[in-house]
């Protein structure tokens, strides 16, 4: 019986489609045990805002949070014999106002029982939105380090007044891009170290648009810098120390990569270190649910990987008033064996994105 830990619904995010209930009762169709429903964290400042949000405040967002912890709640008990539903939150790193305001989140709605915790920003400026977006993200690291705080996106001009770097064609090289990986496995750390997050959810999403990275290349791994592996491994122990899940993600398939997110180098470094992994479609929709799982197992096989692991409702008499608990034996469960997940039998069609704006997210 397969399981999903991530997924959105258009009724709560702009970039998504179809109501939540769909894409429950599609997970259910499809025999998922375990499905969780995790939307996005609100955002706090205007200008973090989407172009799709522009007739939104923050207050809507809040709004929109709250109003799907009330709906996702009442799916979770209506569907309590078809499905185990877990109710989640996607976290968002832009800066640290959001880490305070997730964990002030948290505290007040017990609800939430856990947390994939993602980073869809380096320096503020999204880097799944568009590509041009994403090379502004890079250019900016460039130019201020990957460690200093990054000019705004509003400074840094149109399109048309651009310097070349972020021109739609432009491939920025290893050298530009290490300071922006660099900057992202920064805020990644700091994410993990803060929130201390169930899940890592794709843990490599700066690939997004150069999938043919090698993170382990001379190039960005230079002697007497700051190497871009150095840091993976780093974050990586991190996730395994905290006993957080890694995320294999099949949104990657959809971006056309060959692998989920968690590319075949970081995948086999997470097993030699020990860490655990789970599963996710990362659905946007109803016909996202369960994509491209076949795939999945494949690369999963073709991993040796011999386990993965899923999230379980710490008191199974208790409906969603507490939080999943790591440290809590039985927390999270083991499943042995492709058969056990049900998958070969539930497939997923291939799809792939049709493009547009909204890339990842
Ligand atoms: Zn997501
Ligand atoms: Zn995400």
């Amino acid at each position: 019986m397969p399981h999903s830990h991530h997924s959105h619904s258009g009724q709560f995010c702009r970039h998504a489609k179809d109501n939540l209930e769909d894409i429950v009762i599609e997970a259910i169709k499809q025999g998922f045990e375990v499905y969780g429903l995790t939307e996005h964290a609100p955002r706090y400042r205007v200008e973090d805002l989407y172009p799709e949000e522009a007739d939104l405040s923050i207050a809507d967002l809040q709004a929109a949070y709250q109003s799907f912890l009330s709906t996702a709640l009442s799916l979770k008990r209506k569907y309590a014999d078809q499905i185990t539903l877990l109710i989640g939150l996607e976290s968002d790193y832009i800066t640290d106002l959001d880490l305070e305001r997730t964990i002030d989140l948290l505290a007040s709605h017990p609800e939430i029982e856990y947390i994939v915790g993602s980073v869809h920003h380096v320096g503020g400026i999204p880097i799944d939105f568009d590509r041009v977006t994403w090379l502004r993200a890079v250019y900016a690291c460039g130019q201020t380090g990957s460690s200093a705080a990054l000019s705004p996106l509003s400074e840094l001009g149109t399109v048309e007044t651009s310097p070349l770097q972020i021109q739609p064609t432009y491939s920025p090289s290893s050298s530009e891009l290490r300071p922006f990986i660099l900057a992202y496995l920064n805020q990644q750390l700091h994410m993990i170290r803060t929130l201390r997050p169930e899940v890592i959810g794709h843990f490599d999403l700066f690939r997004l648009w150069t999938p043919e990275l090698d993170v382990r290349s001379p190039e960005l791994n230079r002697e007497g810098e700051r190497g871009v592996w150095e840091a993976i491994r780093r974050n990586v122990e991190e996730g395994v120390r905290i006993g957080a899940l890694f995320e294999m993600n099949t949104a990657a398939f959809r971006k056309g990569w060959n692998t989920a997110y968690l590319c075949r180098p970081i995948a086999e470094l997470i097993i030699e270190s020990g860490g655990r992994f789970c599963f996710s479609d990362d659905s946007h929709g109803v016909t996202q649910v369960g994509l491209n799982y076949h795939r999945l197992r494949d690369y999963a096989e073709s991993l040796g990987m011999k386990s993965i692991y899923y999230l379980a409702p710490r008191r199974t008499d208790v409906v969603g008033d507490v939080r999943v608990d790591l440290e809590e034996a039985g927390a999270v469960r083991r499943a042995d064996g492709w058969s056990e997940l049900g998958l070969g039998v539930r497939l997923g069609e291939i799809q792939e994105d049709s493009g547009g704006l909204c890339e990842c997210r």
